[in-house]
């Protein structure tokens, strides 16, 4: 999975950004989520989910045309991601998180300053002069450049998993992130993925979540445990070929 953050100032123009991005990816066929930072609780005081919500955990809202689950308490971005399976996450607000690539949609150039992180692919805003005086590298409205931010995105973005271990010899993700951005490093370096589990059907890498991976993890650790001369704690790599040809999808 993939994510790129939009981060900015109220009335920056980053929800708008965030439509497009995600609108022009769907359109490209990648599966697409968002994950949208707000203050405000999505459920009112006196409505029946509130009610639940007071005696259980979580709540599932089911609708003829959509679904939620809402959670009585705070859940962490880690959690959350790790619920949602999708080729790219399209991430807005949370500007302290240090563990994907951002846009940053400025308002005035002094906001620069305040939201440069070293984690910046490029720079948006609704305003022509700040376009003009080339503070920012795009401008919102500009159809004709969605295409070659898309492409930015498509080729830069990158989610680290946010368990600063260290392993990467970078301290923190944040570090590693830096390094991924300046074009010092890929996604490769991070340890803590390979320490995971990576899947390949037929040559092609598959995109899979964390919750994915440690299922995945879970199932092969159980499969070979049994088994006489091997030890599957050992870093291993594992070669499967299945023939699904006569399996009956139903
Ligand atoms: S190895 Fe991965 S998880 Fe660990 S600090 Fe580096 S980037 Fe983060």
């Amino acid at each position: 999975m993939k994510a790129i953050g939009i981060v900015g100032f109220k009335k920056s123009g980053k929800t708008t950004l965030a439509l497009k991005i995600a609108r022009a990816l769907t359109n490209k066929n990648y599966r697409v989520a968002v994950i949208k930072h707000s203050s405000q609780s999505v459920c009112k005081e006196e409505s029946d989910t509130n009610r639940f919500l007071k005696e259980v955990e979580k709540v599932a809202l089911m609708t003829p045309n959509s679904a939620e689950i809402l959670f009585n308490s705070k859940q962490g971005l880690k959690k959350i991601i790790s619920l949602l399976s999708a080729d790219f996450l399209v991430i807005e607000g949370f500007k302290s998180l240090k563990h994907f690539p951002k846009i940053i949609c400025l308002r005035e150039e002094s906001e620069k300053e305040l939201l440069s992180d070293g984690l910046e692919l490029f720079s948006a805003g609704m305003d022509v002069s700040l376009k003009e005086k080339k503070v920012i590298d795009f401008l919102i409205t500009d159809e004709n450049v969605l295409k070659t931010m898309i492409e930015e995105i498509e080729q830069k973005s990158f989610l680290l998993p946010d368990e600063n271990c260290g392993k990467c010899g970078y301290g923190d993700c944040y570090g590693l992130a830096r390094a991924i951005v300046k074009g010092q490093e890929t996604k490769e370096s991070c340890s803590y993925l390979h320490d995971f589990f990576s899947l390949k059907v037929n040559g092609k890498e598959v995109s899979l979540n964390q919750f994915m991976s440690k299922l995945y993890q879970s199932l092969i650790y159980g499969m070979l445990a049994p088994l006489k001369d091997i030890d599957p704690l050992e870093e291993s790599e594992i070669e499967i070929k299945v023939n699904l040809s006569g399996y009956n999808k139903k």
